[in-house]
Order: structure tokens, then sequence, then C-alpha cells
């Protein structure tokens, strides 16, 4: 039997009601890969709820609801320890 990872997802909600400024600091980058200031990355959060995204991916996940979060992976699919910061 093929053994099953599954990739941390982020509450994008959940950031945003609990997460202080600081929290996002180092956190959420953008497309050209300058760091996102904690009002830019709380824009960037609103607009994936907008969406109707609950969660967010982390990087390298493939297999992903945007309400659910990562649906899994068989080991094969992927290497577990591999994630990174989730960018924008
Ligand atoms: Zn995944």
């Amino acid at each position: 039997m093929a053994k099953k990872s599954i990739h941390i997802s982020m509450s994008v909600r959940g950031a945003l009601l609990n997460w202080r400024d600081r929290d996002f600091e180092g956190v959420f980058k953008h497309d050209d890969g300058r760091p996102m200031t904690a009002r830019e990355a709380k824009a960037a959060l609103l607009e994936e709820l907008s969406k109707g995204h609950e969660v967010i991916p982390s990087e390298g996940c493939d297999n992903f609801d945007v309400k659910k979060g990562c649906l899994g992976h068989t080991q094969a699919d992927t290497a577990v320890g591999r994630l990174a910061p989730v960018c924008f």
C-alpha cells in the first residue's frame, strides 16, 4: 500500500483575522520575488477570499481544492519536506 502525504495549507480567513502585521513579514512574495508588506499581503488574501478560496496551497501542491486544501499525494507523486512559502 502506497503511503499518502498531505501538504500544509493556510486558512485565508484565519490569517486575516488572527495574524498581526509582523506575522506577515517574509511569508508572501510578489511574482517577481519581492516580499509583500503586511498591507499588500492582506489585500492579496482578500482577493483570494473574493474568488471563494478559503485555503491556499503550499508551493509544489498540484492536487489542491480551494475549500478543503491538499487532497493528498501518494509517495510516488511528491517528496515530503519540499514545502516553501506561498507566492502570489
Ligand atoms: Zn498537496
